[in-house]
């Protein structure tokens, strides 16, 4: 299949119903290890970018994903906004011109996002933070031939649920050192919802 404007529509109001769903739950992982806001930027963030596009006519799926990065990086404060909107942003270069956006376009698109938030954050694997999921996300998308629904939920499920163990390093959890352990990082877990929701509008 190719990930057409459609999709990423559907994929934006997907991830926004899931982060307004789950606003309650990322408040409190934010709470546990952080200063309790995450819910709140998110739930802001992509209701806006959720409002913004649905104004607008698209021709391609870039100047979706431009318009996401745009909205989540002028109405989201903290450090998740700009890094989601890096992410969009990223995305938005990565595809520009390609016609038919395969999952190989797609996997290319998503490792440039990675590379976004290793820039922005200065962030490596394994500090506790959404680069957590978003980097195996990249990385086993990269290594299929085509968009793999269960692929995907497994390895956002299972890289979100890894960060529990780890000890942040960066972000305000970093604070906490060692008591950051035992907590699931809560982008980490925003991220989830995101490639659940991928993971929703592909079918098959
Ligand atoms: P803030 O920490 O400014 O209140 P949020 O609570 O909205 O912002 O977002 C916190 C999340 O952002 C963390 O759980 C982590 O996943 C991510 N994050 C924070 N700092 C960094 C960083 N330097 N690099 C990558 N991700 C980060
Ligand atoms: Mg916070
Ligand atoms: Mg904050």
């Amino acid at each position: 299949m190719n990930f057409e404007v459609s999709h990423a529509l559907d994929w934006v109001n997907r991830i926004n119903e899931k982060i307004q769903d789950n606003k309650g739950e990322l408040t409190s992982l934010d709470q546990a290890i952080g200063d309790g806001d995450h819910g709140i930027n998110m739930s802001r963030g992509f209701q806006e970018a959720v409002n913004k596009i649905s104004g607008e006519d698209y021709s391609d799926v870039s100047g979706v994903w431009k318009d996401i990065a745009t909205t989540l990086m002028s109405k989201v404060g903290g450090a998740s906004g700009p890094l989601y909107g890096t992410v969009f942003l990223k995305m938005s270069t990565a595809v520009k011109g390609v016609e038919n956006i395969d999952s190989q376009t797609f996997s290319s698109a998503l490792k440039e996002a990675v590379s976004g938030i290793k820039q922005r954050g200065k962030a490596e694997a394994g500090e506790k933070t959404m680069l957590d999921v978003w980097e195996p996300l990249a990385d086993k998308m990269s290594e299929v031939q085509d968009f793999d629904r269960q692929l995907i939920l497994d390895t956002a499920r299972s890289s979100m649920e890894s960060t529990k163990d780890l000890v942040a390093t960066k972000g305000r959890a970093a604070y906490l050192k060692e008591r950051s352990k035992g907590h699931i990082d809560p982008g980490a877990m925003s991220s989830y919802y995101v490639f659940e929701a991928l993971a929703d509008c592909i079918k098959g």
